[in-house]
């Protein structure tokens, strides 16, 4: 009975430990925490203000699975079910500046997964465009920005590698997992001036985060950031 009692109680206090661990206080201060440790990783290429407030104010614990929440402010990529991940924090914060997102600017980004990228995004730009090929994942990912409140983000389930026609173009366009070469689609669905973000590589070989810019005149120069770790953009392409 005793050894019962001390399972249960011992149960209790895992199960609670890891459902409600921490008040928003601690949250917010592991919150703070995590963008300085950001800001101190991205060496000669600090995310600029926008970014950094965007990054203080979204609740990464609200978009990582319950058990892994008081983990949520490390500067790490975490498991969402499905085979996926959350991109690791100093990467989102390394993609967003790259942007050089302006308030009134309309962004796609392909790979929704949690949405945390997403919401980073619309506390930046005017309205953001997101798809996720795996269908419980966009939509748990929709539900999650509806219930916080972003009403400036649209989902929708679909292979993004041919991008979302009917809302282009768009000024900047952020692609989440690593493509092998850069969509043309979405290459012609980003406005002359535009930025696109996307990791770039054969699998199994070393990734790179590569800046697509297209110029006024419509021509495009790309530029190799920094090697990366994504999963695979999946598709009939
Ligand atoms: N931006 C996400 C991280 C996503 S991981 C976040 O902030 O949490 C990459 C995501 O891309 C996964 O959810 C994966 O299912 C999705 N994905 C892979 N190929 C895709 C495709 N062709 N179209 C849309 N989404 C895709």
């Amino acid at each position: 009975m005793n050894r019962q009692f001390a399972a249960a109680a011992f149960g209790a206090l895992i199960y609670f430990g890891c459902v409600i661990p921490l008040s928003a206080a601690e949250y917010e201060a592991l919150r703070q925490k995590m963008v300085r440790e950001v800001i101190a990783a991205s060496g000669s290429s600090p995310p600029g203000a926008s970014v950094v407030a965007a990054m203080e104010k979204v609740e990464r614990h609200r978009f990582v699975p319950a058990w892994l929440s008081i983990f949520a402010y490390r500067n790490h990529p975490l498991p969402i079910g499905h085979g996926q991940t959350i991109s690791q924090p100093l990467i989102v914060a390394r993609m967003t500046d790259l942007l050089k997102l302006k308030k009134d600017d309309k962004v796609l980004e392909i790979g929704t997964g949690s949405g945390y990228q997403a919401a980073v995004l619309a506390e930046i730009a005017k309205s953001v465009y997101t798809i996720e090929i795996i269908e419980p994942l966009g939509n748990e990912a929709a539900r999650r920005l509806q219930a916080l409140g972003y009403d400036n983000v649209k989902t929708r389930i679909g292979d993004g590698y041919y991008g979302w026609p009917e809302a282009a173009p768009f000024d900047a366009i952020v692609v989440t997992a690593a493509a092998s070469h850069v969509p043309p689609p979405l290459l012609k669905q980003l406005k002359p001036g535009g930025r696109m973000v996307v990791p770039l590589g054969a699998p199994f070989m070393t990734q790179y985060l590569m800046l697509v810019e297209k110029q006024p005149d419509g021509s495009v120069t790309t530029r190799q950031i920094v090697p990366v770790h994504f999963v695979p953009l999946r598709g009939g392409h």
